[in-house]
């Protein structure tokens, strides 16, 4: 590439554009360049930050924890009380530290305090001995030797005050999703309300005159429309805000004003099916008429033909129409835009490890293939992952029993059983 392309235009003018054989890094890599993410924000209680986007980044107004304090149950003592050879035999004091119930008095030379997980550690106290390796007798407790006290330093079973967190430091920065872990930190802080931001606004509808919705009933050569469920699942998972706006007939007049309607309410829109050679010419000059649009065959399997461009501010996607195809294209090509849209600075990669097939796999070179795998781990820790049955691109109970895409890159050809193949899983961990 000789510039960076700024606008669609410019890029379908560029050296390196091939809308007919356009690689799957190089499509992704040109959708990126035109993402600008949603600035708007609102505030929202902590509970209902889940799955939201920090709008600002979050800084710790306590140190967390607040006090030097045990890990375990036991007896907090001095250090310095401690034998290194020998056992010592210290004297019980009469209070005990509870979580959140601190003891009055400081710890003396001689002296143990009774302490419990989470209690504040007593002001002379620097070590916690735990409880199973001590020996009690009336207000006398021995403690063996160091290492048999599973003593390794002064400090030793206590946690630091701020360890977790200090005062006025960053916890969570802007860009983040808020996920269980970032609710809990953030309620740790003893914060309750948050700013995030604004949620995508996405709108979906599908083409095709042989489409039917659920509940209606199917005529000659009709087919359940299916897309726009797997899409509603995927974008409902990201944390959209969603408008469906159904089946639109293959008319000119009905996608024009579809495509006006959904660009109006939505900051991104995404179709399904009709971008095929042919029957997407219409289709080809509404998009064009509307706004700026680029159709590429990507080299991909399924979901060769994609389309991107801009209507109005709104970002469009054109998915193929077999069901398959757009979970394919909306993994690899929607997924990572519509993170980076809601305002998203740190997007977690799908899983993605090498494993050993199973059975042998039929591939062609010249495309990548995205073929449909269940891994399994067995009991041994041995790893694998079986490609499902047919491959073909309108087959979606494949994407329900499969756990993994199986990535075949274009040079690859025939794959042997035993080799090592990429796998990428679903399920995104967090
Ligand atoms: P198209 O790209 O419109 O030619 O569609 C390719 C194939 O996908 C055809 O067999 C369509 O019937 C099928 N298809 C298109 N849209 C949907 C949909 N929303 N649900 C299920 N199948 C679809
Ligand atoms: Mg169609």
């Amino acid at each position: 590439m000789t510039s960076t392309p700024q606008t669609l235009r410019e890029l379908s003018c560029a050296d390196d554009y091939d809308p007919n054989s356009m690689p799957v890094d190089r499509a992704r890599q040109y959708i990126g360049t035109f993402l600008k993410p949603v600035t708007a924000t609102e505030r929202v209680h902590v509970r209902a930050a889940l799955g939201r986007v920090l709008a600002e980044d979050i800084l710790s107004p306590i140190a967390v924890p607040g006090h030097d304090n045990s890990a375990m149950d036991g007896y907090a003592v001095r250090f310095d009380d401690l034998g290194s050879e020998a056992p010592v035999t210290l004297r019980v004091t009469t209070e005990t530290a509870f979580a959140g119930k601190p003891v009055k008095n400081a710890l003396q030379p001689g002296e143990a305090v009774r302490i419990m997980t989470g209690g504040v550690m007593p002001q002379g106290a620097d070590t916690v001995i735990m409880q199973e390796v001590t020996t009690r007798a009336g207000d006398q407790v021995t403690i063996p030797a160091l290492a048999d006290a599973k003593v390794r330093s002064r400090g030793t079973n206590t946690r630091k005050a701020g360890e977790d967190l200090k005062a006025g430091s960053v916890a969570l920065q802007r860009g983040w999703r808020v996920n269980p872990a970032e609710l809990g930190l953030i309620a740790s802080l003893g914060v309750n309300e948050i700013t995030v931001y604004r949620k995508l606004r996405v709108a979906f509808f599908s083409t095709g005159d042989e489409l039917r919705s659920v509940g209606q009933t199917l005529g000659p050569g009709e087919i359940y429309d299916s897309n726009r469920y797997t899409l509603y699942g995927m974008l409902m998972r990201m944390g959209c805000d969603i408008l469906d706006m159904g089946v639109i007939a293959d008319t000119p007049e009905a996608v024009e004003q579809a495509f006006a309607t959904a660009a109006e309410i939505a900051d991104v829109v995404i179709t399904s099916g009709g971008v095929s050679v042919g029957e997407a010419d219409y289709i080809k000059s509404v998009l064009e008429k509307l706004g700026e649009v680029l159709f590429w065959k990507i080299a991909m399997k399924p979901g060769r033909p994609l389309a991107y461009g801009k209507l109005g501010n709104a970002h469009f996607f054109g998915l193929p129409g077999n069901p398959v195809s757009v979970m394919a294209t909306f993994y690899q090509f929607v997924r990572e835009p519509v993170m980076l849209l809601s305002g998203q600075t740190r997007l977690p990669p799908l899983p993605t490890f090498k494993v050993p097939l199973a059975s042998a796999v039929k591939k062609a070179p010249g495309r990548t293939e995205f073929q449909r795998g269940i891994y399994r781990q067995q009991a041994d820790g041995t790893r694998s992952v079986t490609i499902t049955g047919d491959q073909g691109s309108g087959i979606l109970s494949s994407m329900s029993q499969a756990n993994c895409f199986v990535i075949l890159a274009p040079e690859t050809g025939n794959v042997a059983a035993g080799e090592a193949v990429e796998v990428q899983m679903f399920e995104g961990m967090v």
